[in-house]
């Protein structure tokens, strides 16, 4: 028998769909990933998500979220999707050689930070460069750092470095922020925080496996030079995960999954699609979670559509 409904993912979106969707006695099965959770898991606090006055750890709210679509009978595979094949019913889900089917689909695989694509980059991510503040600053205590970046995960994650490092500089190819105005205010009356505006890094250099410098650019004046840093922290957006779905569903000219909003019906009836993975604009937890509770009430009526 076909599964009634997949979930693939496991961020805010997935989980809440699977909550929906067990609570609607739907049994789903969560292909959860192997680095599961999403991307709350690369912060510290929360502090937008109602219902929580005085913030909740990234980590403790998704356990929270795991558990609570657990206890009303979600199933959990934590293993990567492989392929899927959505061109026939019931649709295939496979994760390496264990192959799935499902009289329904619901893909919330999120978005993954972009990185900057240049020399240096690849080598000495993990060892000087990372995507992610909350699981590297803890590296740079006593250090100084650049975090490349004008939104508010730039801000957000300087902010967070200026616990353990000395100094951070937020190197930004503009002279103005696009974070918000409670992000960049904080910022400015954080000491340890300084900004090298209009100016992009060319280059990471390193030595010993770790990050000794950059070279940038100022994109005004083209002049180089080098900047002295012992780790560069990247935090310019991010990309959504849709690879798997490549001439399967209908994407934008980004890469976002198209969906018919405010429902979330995909190119092919029976798969739906929620979260970061469709959004590119307000990409919040509870903006996801809200999708996901959407995608497994869209999933329900199409079932309960589907001749027995
Ligand atoms: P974002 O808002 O898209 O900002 C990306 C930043 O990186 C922009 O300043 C952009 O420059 C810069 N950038 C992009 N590509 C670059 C490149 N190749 N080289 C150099 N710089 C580059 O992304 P985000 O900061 O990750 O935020 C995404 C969404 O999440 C936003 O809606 C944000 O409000 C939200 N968010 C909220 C919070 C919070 O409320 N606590 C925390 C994090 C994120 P330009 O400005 O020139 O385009």
């Amino acid at each position: 028998m076909p599964e009634k409904v997949i979930v693939i993912g496991s961020g805010p979106a997935g989980l809440t769909a699977a909550l929906y969707a067990a609570r609607a006695n739907l049994k789903p099965l969560v292909i959860e990933g192997t680095a599961p959770y999403g991307q709350l898991m690369l912060t510290t606090d929360v502090e937008n998500y109602p219902g929580f006055p005085d913030g909740i750890l990234g980590p403790e709210l998704m356990e929270s979220f795991r558990k609570q679509a657990e206890r009303f009978g979600s199933r959990f595979l934590t293993a990567d999707t492989t392929r899927v094949d959505f061109s026939r019913t019931p649709f295939v889900v496979e994760v390496g050689d264990e192959r799935h089917e499902a009289d329904s689909v619901i893909v919330s695989t999120g978005a993954t930070a972009r990185m900057l694509d240049i020399p240096g980059e690849r080598e000495l991510l993990g060892r000087g460069v990372s995507t992610c503040a909350t699981c590297d600053g803890f590296f740079f205590r006593g250090r100084e750092l650049v975090v490349v970046g004008g939104g508010d995960s730039a801000v957000e994650e300087a902010i967070f470095l200026t616990k353990f490092a000395t100094k951070v500089t937020i190197i930004h190819r503009r002279d103005s922020l696009r974070a918000s105005k409670i992000m960049q205010d904080r910022a400015h009356a954080n000491e340890k925080i300084t900004f090298l505006w209009d100016t992009v890094v060319e280059e990471v250099g390193g030595g010993d496996g770790a990050v000794t410098g950059l070279k940038v650019r100022n994109v005004k004046t083209d002049e180089v030079s080098d900047f002295r840093t012992d780790g560069l922290f990247i935090a310019i957006g991010h990309d959504p995960n849709t690879q798997l779905f490549k001439g399967q569903l209908d994407l934008d000219d980004n890469g976002y999954i198209i969906v018919g909003h405010p429902k979330t019906e995909t190119s092919v009836s029976g798969v739906f699609a929620c979260g970061d993975v469709v959004d590119h604009i307000y990409r919040q937890a509870i903006t996801a979670a809200g999708t996901g509770c959407a995608a497994a009430i869209d999933a329900e009526k199409y079932l309960e559509a589907l001749p027995h």
